[in-house]
């Protein structure tokens, strides 16, 4: 147990007459003693203590009740450890005496200031709970500066909690060295083990440096850094593609920490021993852009699509010499991650099928190729007149109480729809095409009140001529008109 950390309190209280006043101290050193003072003397007197010559009691009667922001010069508090089957627990506290009215005495008691919890199965981050306002409103004078007790009171539950953790250790970091974690800052620590505990198949502190948080749900049945190299490496036993892997893998934690995207979607599409080998050891800081972890859903689609109109040789080219030039690295990266992005869109790579003519293979000419596939969609789309509608919406075009919903039939009546909400629903015209958004128009006895727009079935937003809101009452209809769509579709 620690040491019990206190600080020094007078509690002045008004006796039952009314005549005098009754000051009680207690002391840092534990010496309590009392001093009775006559009426109109709410003041405790600044005393000393006896035993120890303390000078310094704060008033527990305002202490909890200040207005503004306070400095005081020393405050102290205790750290409380402990853990269940679910959490590890730090609490922070402090003790003030109260006047007990029920056994006529004042008292000691414990006040909490600040609470942090951590889960053991790492689904969720720290939890932080302030149940004390001193916490927000008082600073200290500290090492010659003033500190806001807040941060102080933050850094120390934290520190303690670590400490905590790391020696009382849940059994799926039990493997975690103590001694990996000595360098770390506080938050860093905080991290680690959040990490490891989420991530729980991990057990190799160099994990720590991988950036890989969509990769995670592929690889739950690795455990070590040379199982994990093996699954990036698509399972390739060549022992050159090993040997070019590590070594890549080597320099990037030196450098930047391990991003795995792109030599995850290199050994899934590149089959050339050569090639591949060289793609590994491509710089630390560009591969690390080349494909990331927003864009290897659509990279891996995207080389297998190139490779059905370049050699592999020549796609290679492309992050192997462009994106290594020193000159022109950054545009051809911007270039490629850019076209990677767009690909993300629905339907992205049926066009890329219907229209792609094949240019010279640069990340620029790669890029502008794909501008002007999009471009070229978007203007077959955007002369077409009527719209398409899948079944289901079709099917809610019905009277609902008072009611009635509607579909634009085409791009002229949304646009003469968007005139009379004075909104900017015409805006709206490709993503319909696209089947990205569904519009509905709400008509009562034929007058058009208001828009709803759906996605996957639900309401997205509904608006009121000038994009004012929908009055209650009404918003309950078209919530039930909402529902019973939803429940005809499941
Ligand atoms: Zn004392």
């Amino acid at each position: 147990m620690l040491p019990k950390k206190k600080n020094s309190w007078v509690l002045s209280l008004q006796s039952k007459t009314g005549a005098e006043y009754q000051h009680h101290y207690f002391c840092t050193c534990t010496k309590e003693f009392n001093i009775q003072t006559t009426i109109n003397e709410p003041e405790a007197p600044d005393i000393v203590c006896l035993i120890c010559d303390n000078d310094y009691f704060k008033d527990a009667v305002v202490f909890e009740d200040m207005q503004s922001t306070k400095i005081w010069k020393y405050f102290e508090w205790t750290t409380i450890l402990s853990e269940n089957e679910k959490y590890w627990i730090a609490i922070l506290k402090y003790e003030t005496p109260i006047y007990n009215d029920v056994i006529n005495e004042v008292k000691l008691i414990d006040k909490e200031l600040l609470r942090i919890t951590l889960r053991k199965d790492g689904l969720d981050s720290q939890k932080i709970s302030y149940s004390s306002k001193i916490v927000s409103q008082y600073s200290l004078f500290l090492d010659e500066k003033v500190q806001p007790l807040k941060r102080l009171l933050l850094e120390e539950a934290k520190e303690s909690l670590v400490d905590y953790v790391i020696t009382n250790k849940s059994k799926t970091i039990e493997w975690i060295d103590n001694n990996k974690l000595k360098e770390f800052s506080q938050d860093n620590k905080f991290k680690y083990i959040i990490f490891f505990l989420k991530n729980h198949h991990l057990k190799e502190h160099k994990f720590f440096s991988w950036r890989m948080e969509n990769l995670h749900s592929y690889t739950h049945k690795y455990t070590t850094e040379l199982q994990m190299l093996d699954f990036i490496a698509n399972n390739r036993k060549e022992k050159s593609v090993k040997k070019a892997l590590y070594r890549g893998y080597e320099a990037s934690l030196n450098n930047t920490g391990y991003c795995p995207y792109s030599d995850y979607i290199f050994s899934r599409t590149i089959d050339n021993i050569d090639l591949l080998v060289k793609l590994y050891g491509v710089y630390p800081a560009v591969k690390q852009h080349i494909v990331t972890d927003e864009t290897f859903f659509v990279a891996d689609e995207f080389i297998e699509f190139l490779k059905q109109h370049y050699t592999e040789k020549q796609v290679v080219k492309l992050f192997i010499e462009e994106m290594q030039d020193e000159e022109n690295y950054k545009e051809a990266l911007r270039d490629w991650r850019d076209t990677l992005r767009m690909l993300q869109t629905q339907s992205a790579f049926q066009y890329l099928d219907e229209h792609f003519l094949k240019v010279k293979l640069t990340s620029k000419k790669l890029h502008d190729e794909i501008v002007r596939i999009f471009n070229l969609v978007s203007s077959e789309l955007e002369g077409k007149e009527t719209f398409d509608y899948n079944e289901i919406y079709l099917s809610a075009c019905n009277k609902h109480e008072e009611l009635e919903f509607k579909l634009p039939k085409s791009v002229k009546e949304l646009s003469l729809w968007a005139g009379m909400l004075r909104n900017c629903m015409l805006g709206y015209k490709r993503s319909i095409h696209e089947g990205r958004s569904i519009i509905y128009g709400v008509f009562r006895a034929e007058q058009l009140l208001y828009a709803v727009e759906l996605n996957n079935l639900s309401i997205v937003q509904a608006k009121a001529v000038f994009n004012r809101s929908v009055p209650e009452d009404d918003m309950t209809t078209i919530r039930g008109w909402n529902n019973k769509l939803r429940t005809i579709q499941t």
